[in-house]
């Protein structure tokens, strides 16, 4: 079992104050692994007292410097890049290679677009041209709780903790108890590339502990939180009191919608997409909208794909989707299967209740594909967070943009058809901060983010970098060289 049960407050590895164990399974064999403290109030005052000290200085860092650090970080990072895979594979269940390639590769590729961002960054500018004497300066913003899940956890964290850095703020990370190893283990890349005393920190815990005492904390200027839409609303409200700034990346339930015209590989790439990290991404293509004409035949195709998706232990090498995370998520998607079998009345094509064949441990779902539905059903409207796809044919434009938007979520939708005009026009009308359209990937420092329940941030870029900054108007400015 390994002993993972000390913080990282103001440079060093510390032992909890008030911390009570918490084990770490591995969601592929139900056993624990390792044990973790979830602290105390005590503990995550002492983070937020180091960091508050450290921002007397790190504000005043030269963007240099701050450089210099982040490329120490990534340094430090693609060294062990791989351990990092391995960890994430361990806590979460991620297949080990798809873990080091991609949940692993999002921390690196976050740490190098932050770079380049902030090597354009101009953190003074002119009001506009012609006004010398007004001033824009764009300030780090204090303390801030960096509060993150266990789907993508290096994803999140890299997209939190560098843009704090190269704005000049400091930070108390607290990653999700349900994948904490991850977070350790960042922590301790911090740590060898050299980060000042107190401007990272990190303290494990869970949402009614330490997470409640950072969203109501007076010394925390701003809460990043990524996670559950029931989590944000709480933070939200615990925040008020203090006034601090609180940016959200919630959940999603996007629309992949295929019109006839649509490239002959819609359907497996949709389904792909759906299962990809065993359904456990807020910006997964969960409602597939396919044109009636193309509708049968898109059904048999998600199918025959379920029927083929393998399922395994994480730590087997090649292609397959895992175990989802907790034996609580399993229990979660298990029950919204059932609803959709039983209460909705969907047609189950593929999938259904219980584990896969062969797998009696482990917390393995069958993918699982439901046709026939329409969007008043629970599995329409539930962010399942399993790998579930829920179909339903449409006969218009207008009607499957009207179900795409007919969600409390808005942060991802697909479009795929080959009509350049329509598929602008469908883009812009989607009430979700990202599109994505015919397979093709955002460019790396896009912003992403959601409408509606989906949350108020963007992480990413210039975007993810505003987040963390305060704008101060100075009128009456002497120009300087
Ligand atoms: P969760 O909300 O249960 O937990 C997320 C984090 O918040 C954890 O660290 C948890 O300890 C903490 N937390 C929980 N309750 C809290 C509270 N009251 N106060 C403070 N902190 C609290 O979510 P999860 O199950 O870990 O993650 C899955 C969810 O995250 C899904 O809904 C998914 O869509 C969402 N997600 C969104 C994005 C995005 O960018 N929009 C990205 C990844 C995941």
């Amino acid at each position: 079992m390994l002993d993972k049960r000390k913080f990282y407050i103001n440079g060093t590895w510390v032992a909890p104050i008030e911390g009570t164990d918490f084990e770490v399974i591995n969601p592929s064999n139900e056993e624990a692994f390792a044990t973790i403290s979830l602290g105390g109030e005590a503990d995550a005052n002492a983070a937020v007292a180091a960091a508050k000290e450290a921002f007397k200085t790190w504000a005043w860092s030269s963007k240099q410097e701050r450089l210099d650090l982040m490329n120490r970080i990534l340094e430090v990072y693609m060294k062990r890049s791989d351990e990092m895979g391995e960890t994430i594979s361990m806590e979460m269940g991620a297949p080990v290679d798809m873990s080091k390639m991609a949940q692993s590769g999002t921390g690196s590729a976050h740490i190098k677009a932050f770079i380049r961002t902030l090597e354009n960054f101009e953190f003074e500018r002119e009001l506009r041209p012609n006004t010398a004497n007004d001033r824009i300066l764009y300030e780090p913003i204090g303390v801030c709780g960096l509060i993150t899940p266990w789907n993508w956890p290096m994803n999140q964290i890299a997209l939190k903790v560098m843009p704090a850095l190269a704005t000049g703020s400091t930070m108390i990370l607290k990653p999700s108890e349900q994948s904490p190893l991850s977070g350790i283990l960042f922590a301790d890349i911090l740590d060898e590339a050299g980060v000042p005393a107190g401007v990272f920190n990190m303290v494990n815990g869970d949402g009614p502990g330490v997470g409640t005492t950072l969203s109501g904390h007076k010394d925390v200027d701003m809460i990043s939180f990524t996670g559950s839409t029931r989590a944000g609303s709480a933070i939200t409200k615990n925040a008020a009191d203090s006034v601090k700034r609180v940016s959200l990346e919630l959940g999603g339930k996007g629309a992949n919608i295929i019109f006839a015209d649509a490239g002959e590989n819609a359907v497996q790439q949709g389904v792909a997409r759906c299962f990809n990290n065993t359904g456990q991404s807020c910006n997964a293509p969960t409602r597939m909208l396919v044109e009636r004409s193309r509708y049968d035949e898109a059904v048999a195709q998600a199918q025959a794909q379920a029927e083929n998706t393998a399922v395994d232990m994480a730590s087997k090498e090649g292609r397959h989707i895992g175990p989802l995370v907790s034996q609580m998520q399993f229990d979660k998607v298990q029950n919204l299967i059932e609803v959709g079998i039983k209460e909705d009345n969907a047609r189950l094509v593929a999938g259904g209740l219980g584990r896969p064949d062969g797998l009696n441990r482990g917390y393995y779902v069958r993918p699982t594909v439901f046709a026939d539905c329409n969007n008043d059903m629970r599995i329409m409207r539930e962010e399942i967070f399993g790998p579930v796809l829920s179909m339903m044919p449409f006969d218009s434009e207008e009607e499957a943009i009207e179900i795409a938007n007919d969600t409390d979520y808005g942060l991802t939708n697909y479009v795929q058809t080959s009509d350049p005009k329509r598929a602008n026009r469908v883009a812009r009308q989607m009430r979700t901060g990202m599109v994505d359209m015919n397979g093709q990937a955002r460019s790396s420092a896009s912003p992403f983010g959601g409408y509606k329940q989906s949350g108020n941030g963007r992480e990413g870029g210039h975007w993810g970098m505003d987040e963390f900054l305060e704008i101060k108007a100075v009128g009456g400015w002497f120009p300087e060289d």
